[in-house]
């Protein structure tokens, strides 16, 4: 017998996906109805009635660097047919879990993120640091111009004001009064920059174990990952993603599709409007707010009203299916934090407009609060999910997996 075929059990990550979700995993006696009503497993070595087998039996290398998991839009059809009442829609959920906790580095990050237990810690760390830094930009105004005047000296310094407040608009309520804009950058542009490179790092070993698992399974007939074909995939596959091509083809996730959708297009739009407000400011000095009739004003409104509308829906559909739709700490941690984010961005908007300074700061704090987890946490949260399964479905383009 060859090492391939030898089965040796991870008993330790059978119980992991157990804790995750996945506890009906012993059930499967394998009909492979599941394989058979999944609308989005390929014909050739379908899932995923192979997953339940290898979870079952612990083999947890041959689950963890599996893109197939990744196909998987839990949507729940095959669920809803097994004659077992097993779940691996759950199941694979679960796995998809353990496989981000496995590549995520540093783990005590990740272990935090998932632990419910360290919420107050990544709420309250956030929290201690923005009020810092609210101190700091209301009690020494003067100091700060001292110090961002000697460091930038007549370059920025003497056409800015140090916070990037406006000079000399002491009638409008503007956030970068209550926290300096420069201080809100320091922070997250370090923050963010090292959640992108924890990603590609992340993302490496991700790869390059689903194309050994895919040669080893005879998925795929290349012998070696060829990076600009795989961009070429990506650029391929971006509709499809887009679209929710692959999500709408479950049937349980028709209803699902148009909040998964706003919430989509929500942040795409966000991350446009903070990548046009960040130029403004640092190469054309313009410093908010900004007119309501600017069109990336109505841009950054619309993502706002729709992450809210979208998330709250989400949430919703979670509550009213929490019967037979598994929905672990760390779905709602996300939900949580998507829903917190566009709706404390929107507060802080309609305070600022009813010239409630006070109330406006407030909520602003609890936006860069959420802001923060967001990207502290991004390789580490379910939101690190459209990064892996953007990988995985690049993957299966690249190697004519259909
Ligand atoms: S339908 Fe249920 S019992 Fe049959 S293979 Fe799938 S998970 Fe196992
Ligand atoms: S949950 Fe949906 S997409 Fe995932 S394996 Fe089951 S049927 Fe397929």
């Amino acid at each position: 017998m060859t090492e391939k075929y030898l089965a040796q059990p991870d008993l330790d990550f059978i119980a992991q996906v157990r804790g995750l979700g996945g506890d009906t995993l012993k059930k499967c006696y394998q009909c492979a109805t599941c394989s058979v009503a999944c609308p989005i497993a390929p014909e050739d070595s379908p899932f995923p009635r192979k997953e339940m087998i290898a979870a079952s039996w612990g083999l947890k290398d041959r689950l963890i660097g599996n893109g197939d998991i990744w196909l998987c839009h839990q949507c729940g059809d095959c669920t809803d047919l097994c004659p077992r009442g097993a779940a691996p829609g759950d199941v694979l959920s679960a796995i998809r879990s353990a496989a981000i906790t496995e590549y995520a580095k540093p783990k005590v990050l990740a272990n935090a993120v998932n632990d419910p237990s360290k919420l107050p810690f990544l709420l309250g760390i956030p929290a201690i640091w923005f009020a810092i830094l609210a101190y700091i930009t209301m009690a020494h105004k003067e100091t700060m111009t001292k110090i961002f005047h000697s460091i930038f000296g007549d370059v920025l310094g003497g056409r800015l004001h140090w916070s990037h407040a406006h000079e000399g608009a002491e009638h409008v309520i503007a956030q970068a009064d209550f926290f300096s804009t420069w201080f809100v950058d320091m922070t997250f542009v370090p923050i963010f920059t090292a959640a992108v490179l924890i990603f590609v790092l992340n993302l490496k070993g991700f790869l390059n174990d689903i194309h050994k698992n895919a040669v080893l399974e005879g998925k795929t007939d290349k012998t070696s990952l060829d990076f600009k074909a795989m961009v070429q995939a990506l650029i391929k596959i971006l509709p499809t993603i887009l679209k929710h091509d692959k999500f709408n083809e479950c049937e349980s996730n028709k209803d699902r599709s148009t909040p998964h959708m706003m919430v989509l297009f929500a942040f795409i739009g966000c991350f446009i409007v903070t990548g046009i407000f960040f130029v403004v400011l640092y190469i054309f000095q313009t410093a908010g707010p900004y007119s309501q009739l600017n069109p990336v004003k109505w841009l950054a409104n619309i993502s706002g009203v729709a992450m809210v509308i979208g998330s709250a829906m989400m949430i919703k559909s979670r509550l009213d299916k929490k019967d037979d739709q598994l929905t672990s700490y760390k779905d709602w941690f996300l939900l949580g934090l998507v829903f917190a984010l566009g709706l404390t961005g929107m507060l802080t908007e309609m305070a600022r407009l009813a010239h409630m300074a006070a109330v406006s700061y407030f909520f602003y704090y609890l936006h860069l609060i959420a802001i923060f987890n967001l990207f502290a946490f991004l390789p580490f949260s379910k939101m690190a999910h459209f990064v892996y399964r953007t990988a995985a479905m690049t993957y299966a383009e690249y190697s004519n997996r259909k």
